[in-house]
């Protein structure tokens, strides 16, 4: 069993589109002087069953399904909730909690704050290069979370994006950011790759090299 109580930071466990995206937004974000601070990357099913543990009994983890020894072992009702899925994105590898960090005192601080200017400073430019912010959602907000959701692993595809990357996709190759992947899409993305000479993946589609070529033109 991995470490459960320990959230893992490593960027290159991500899926390898997302990465791409973060690695754009982090520099993105230090350029306009905010230091974020990424908290968790990767996280382990069995890392998601602890969290899901925290804030309940017992009872009320066996019967989302967990193991009765797991939950013995890190129900703890007394906690407050962390988490309201078993199935969270960053299981998937596709999902990242990135928070500003500053000097407050003489001392760096982690800011967990929704409010505070730098965190709003994150949210915009993470959802600039094609992130969903936790921080949209009308219930259960988490604003330290930023989403990639689709069925995709290597390229994005009409198929295999969400809006979020479509407008990101679409802002970058200066057309109209409807968050709709459809003809005029495909053939943006296919002028882009032919005059930058991309033949590594199908017609219409994005992979990796392509990906980070074009989000980078939004910095
Ligand atoms: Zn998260």
């Amino acid at each position: 069993m991995s470490n459960v109580t320990v959230s893992c930071r490593d960027a290159t466990e991500l899926n390898i589109l997302v990465r791409i995206m973060l690695e754009l937004a982090l520099a993105d974000i230090r350029k306009q002087g905010v230091n974020p601070l990424v908290t968790e990357t990767y996280r382990p099913l069995d890392r998601q069953h602890y969290l899901y543990c925290q804030g309940r009994t017992i009872a009320e983890c066996t019967t989302k399904g967990i193991g009765s020894v797991f939950a013995k072992a890190y129900s703890n009702p007394k906690a407050g909730k962390v988490t309201w899925t078993l199935d969270s994105i960053h299981i998937q590898r596709k999902a990242v909690d990135v928070i500003p960090q500053r000097l407050v005192k003489g001392k760096m601080t982690a800011i967990y704050n929704t409010k505070d200017p730098q965190t709003q400073i994150i949210i915009k430019t993470m959802q600039k290069y094609g992130f969903e912010p936790g921080a949209n959602w009308t219930t259960t907000p988490d604003s330290p979370h930023f989403q990639v959701k689709g069925d995709f692993s290597a390229v994005f595809d009409s198929k295999h994006t969400t809006t979020y990357v479509t407008k990101a996709i679409q802002s970058a190759l200066g057309i109209k950011a409807d968050g709709l992947w459809g003809n005029g899409t495909i053939a943006a993305v296919n002028a882009f790759r032919s005059s930058r000479k991309y033949s590594d993946v199908t017609s219409g589609s994005l992979g990796s090299t392509a990906l980070k070529a074009l989000l980078g033109k939004l910095a």
